[in-house]
């Protein structure tokens, strides 16, 4: 039995079409199904490229931000290992909201990694900055 057989359905659709939704790219009054959020397929089209080019900027400035960072880790730990404080690397434009994965050690220590460059909170500010040997997560 098709859903369009029921009366009850019916009704459905009569109440939700008199609350007059509206296109929600246009603002014009939209017909048709009750789950139809578009007036046409142009505007349909033209949501989810909006959404996709949101989507895209906001991961193109994630990654940059995250290549940014591992730059500085980089930057500051050309032998491996090293020791630096967070102004020196909050001066260099560390985010620190931003990392690839954390890596938590048995003794429940927590390393932040920026692709192979990590660092690890110590006291008073400063860092532990490390690099990944093996490149496994
Ligand atoms: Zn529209």
């Amino acid at each position: 039995m098709s859903f369009r057989d029921t009366t009850n359905r019916t009704d459905v659709h009569q109440q939700m079409d008199s609350e007059k939704r509206v296109c929600k790219v246009c603002g014009e009054i939209v017909h048709g199904r009750s789950d139809k959020q578009y007036c046409s397929d142009y505007c349909r089209a033209t949501h989810f490229h909006t959404v996709n080019a949101d989507v895209t900027s906001y991961m193109r400035r994630v990654n940059y931000t995250i290549r940014k960072n591992r730059s500085i880790l980089s930057l500051l730990n050309p032998k491996g290992r090293s020791r630096v404080h967070k102004k020196k690397l909050m001066e260099y434009g560390m985010n620190f909201d931003f990392y690839t994965n954390v890596y938590k050690t048995k003794a429940g220590k927590t390393y932040f990694f920026c692709y192979d460059q990590g660092y690890i909170p110590l006291e008073d500010d400063f860092y532990a900055l490390v690099v990944k040997e093996d490149y496994v997560c």
